[in-house]
């Protein structure tokens, strides 16, 4: 029986475009893949130090393996190095707040965090919502309560852009500028998730390639990224197809860009 070759003379045409398609498809993953074996074994643009404690704060169980498994996974590794988790809804937008509280602790868990180092707020005032406005001020207090609780030298949270976009985390992002406005981060490091574009968030390890010489770039190896989408997963009520497509190919669960602010 004759094979079908791209070099094959015999082949017809439609068979070696499509052979040759897929050469230069695999060639491309390999380079790909190379790169970011190279870049992980290599760089990790974040300078967190063991004795120091960091407090991430987000609006929604789930944000945290969603947006921020890379930060978490690479300071939960640090010996010495506290991470705090400040969240400030129980996520009961549909009513299942109380099933959440419990897939944050066990996320969590996956990623590392103690359940004494999780702190999760259920405020009347700060309902998961993402057509509601959440006060600067009610937020603040939340966040001073836990920068003193833990002993914080850096925080770290949204953009102005919220990353998704969901209000609930642009509010969180404008709360923390109110604090740094006022002085309550004084002396603090504030680390700001940046949002990438769409094609970039869905471009998984090519992102991480193309992002990575960012200066605050924080890149997880393979074995970090299978973690992140376990400790996703454990959100079985959030869990649909969107979902499980978001876990292999959102390039959040495998690098985080910040920019950084010390006031
Ligand atoms: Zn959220």
């Amino acid at each position: 029986m004759m094979k079908c070759s791209i070099f094959n003379p015999l082949a017809s045409k439609p068979d070696r475009i499509i052979m040759l398609l897929a050469i230069i498809f695999f060639s491309i993953l390999c380079v790909v893949i190379s790169c970011y074996f190279f870049i992980t074994s290599n760089k990790n643009g974040l300078s967190f130090k063991s004795g120091e404690n960091t407090l991430l704060v987000i609006a929604h169980p789930d944000d945290e393996s969603m947006f921020f498994a890379p930060t978490i996974l690479h300071c939960t590794s640090i010996k010495g190095h506290r991470l705090a988790l400040l969240c400030l809804s129980i996520g009961d937008y549909y009513g299942k707040g109380e099933e959440r509280k419990e897939e944050l602790l066990t996320a969590c868990n996956v990623l590392g965090i103690s359940s004494e180092s999780v702190v999760l707020i259920n405020d009347k005032d700060l309902p998961d919502n993402p057509n509601g406005v959440w006060s600067s001020k009610i937020i603040g207090r939340h966040i001073v309560r836990a920068l003193s609780q833990y002993d914080i030298h850096r925080l770290i949270t949204f953009d102005e852009r919220g990353v998704s976009g969901h209000s609930n985390h642009i509010d969180i992002h404008k709360a923390v500028k109110a604090l740094v406005a006022n002085g309550a981060l004084s002396g603090k490091e504030v680390l700001y998730l940046q949002t990438v574009n769409v094609v970039m968030k869905y471009l998984s390890f090519l992102s991480a390639v193309l992002m990575s010489n960012q200066r605050c770039a924080c890149i997880s190896s393979v074995n970090r990224w299978c973690l992140a989408m376990t400790a996703l997963g454990k959100h079985s009520s959030q869990m649909n197809w969107y979902r499980e497509l978001y876990k292999v190919f959102s390039t959040y669960l495998i690098i985080n860009i910040f920019s950084l602010k010390r006031h």
